[in-house]
């Protein structure tokens, strides 16, 4: 596929840069239980904080999300039943670290393009 139709499709661009944090994160290890314990002194992301945020699109509420932009969003998602979230998954309101983007609390009910479910 050439860069042509890379750069007119979105969504095709979205995976790709998603499949890349992805390995980015197997590579470098996940460590849930030390970002858990961090995530209560950590900023709370929003998509102006962080650049990656905003070419994600996150927000901080699922209900938010430009489904235009994000065609992969399917509702009901959330960051509470994503593999990268690092609180509990059951958990239905707070924020907990997210192993895309160190640094950050994200809301339990917040959504990114990053998404993908726990399994
Ligand atoms: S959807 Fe997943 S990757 Fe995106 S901010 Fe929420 S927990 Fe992190």
């Amino acid at each position: 596929m050439s860069q042509d139709n890379d750069r007119h499709d979105p969504s095709r661009r979205t995976f790709l840069a998603t499949a890349a944090v992805a390995a980015s994160v197997a590579v470098i290890g996940l460590r849930p239980r030390s970002a858990r314990a961090a995530a209560g002194s950590l900023p709370h992301l929003t998509e102006n904080a962080d650049p990656l945020a905003k070419s994600f699109g996150y927000e901080p509420s699922a209900k938010a999300v430009n489904r235009a932009k994000f065609p992969n969003y399917k509702p009901g998602e959330r960051c509470a039943m994503c593999r990268f979230f690092q609180g509990s998954a059951d958990e239905a309101a707070g924020f907990a670290g997210c192993a895309i983007y160190p640094g950050y609390a994200v809301n339990a009910q917040g959504w990114c393009g990053s998404f993908v479910a726990r399994s």
